[in-house]
């Protein structure tokens, strides 16, 4: 119906999440409103995150340089870590502006079921920051039971080297996402979170 360029152009869009073949085609004809430095603008764009963005070699966390801009931030307390699964939940927990700590990023959670072993994700890395005199570590995965699963491995991991383990738990209802939960939630999961030491 649409000529070649602009069905490709609805394809791109129907990758979005939530974006079916209507909204798909209004995006498309929409884009062909734009002027030509808007859209070679939009393009740069895409293609500047593709090749610009990539790991912190600290964290974890996406980053432009070397270092993300939070493990640049002298003003942040580097005795706290707070550990997530991606590096999307460190922007849900940024937004509360409420933890002053730095963070470690996973890059998933313990799942046999998937075959993610504990040796696929970055613990060896989280391990070696401890020496850095880490006084406490928040236990910020998901509450799923994968998330629940690697947090009890990492609890024991942690208590081995003496190090003040917690976990996030206050009103985060079970099974729920960091990434999907309101400022105010995470702010109440944060404060409500409790030492994992079994005694
Ligand atoms: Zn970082």
């Amino acid at each position: 119906m649409y000529p070649k360029s602009l069905e490709n152009l609805i394809e791109n869009f129907k990758m979005l999440p939530g974006v079916g073949a209507k909204t798909a085609e209004r995006y498309a004809l929409l884009m062909l409103e734009k002027n030509e430095t808007e859209i070679q603008e939009f393009a740069q764009n895409l293609i500047d995150c593709k090749t610009k963005i990539k790991t912190c070699e600290i964290c974890g966390n996406i980053a432009e340089e070397e270092h993300c801009s939070i493990c640049e931030d002298s003003t942040r307390n580097t005795k706290i870590i707070c550990v997530v699964q991606s590096a999307k939940d460190i922007i849900a927990m940024e937004k509360t502006r409420e933890f002053r700590g730095v963070y470690h990023v996973l890059n998933g959670v313990i799942s046999p079921r998937k075959g993610i072993l504990p040796e696929d994700l970055t613990i060896s890395k989280l391990i070696d920051r401890l020496d850095q005199g880490v006084e406490e570590v928040i236990i910020a995965t998901n509450l799923t039971l994968e998330g629940e699963t690697t947090a009890l491995y990492l609890a024991k991991l942690l208590e081995d080297r003496n190090i003040y383990t917690t976990r996030i738990a206050h009103g985060l209802p079970m099974g729920g996402h960091l990434d999907y939960a309101d400022e105010l939630t995470l702010i109440k999961a944060l404060e409500g979170r409790k030492s994992m030491k079994n005694d």
